[in-house]
């Protein structure tokens, strides 16, 4: 089995192994502001995290679900900062 460190913070949780998927991917950002996730929706980005989870699970976790942890990540984060005035 192929093993890459090439994340430097040691997972705690399966939900912090997702987030850290889903900002390399490029799938979410954080606010320069606050420090709130923020799903970009861009559908390559989540592709390329899906990618990520199903080649790379963490120790322990099966590709299908490190998926579904991604899938229930993008779930939760919304597209804006809570915190942030809205644009318009
Ligand atoms: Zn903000």
């Amino acid at each position: 089995m192929l093993v890459t460190r090439e994340r430097r913070a040691p997972i705690k949780t399966l939900r912090g192994w997702a987030i850290s998927v889903l900002h390399e991917a490029g799938a979410i950002r954080e606010c320069d502001d606050h420090g709130w996730m923020q799903d970009r929706a861009d559908p390559h980005a989540r592709e390329r995290a899906f990618d990520i989870a199903r080649e790379n699970p963490p120790p322990g976790v099966s590709s299908k679900a490190a998926a579904v942890a991604i899938a229930e990540e993008l779930e939760s984060i919304g597209d804006t900062c809570p915190e942030c005035p809205s644009p318009d």
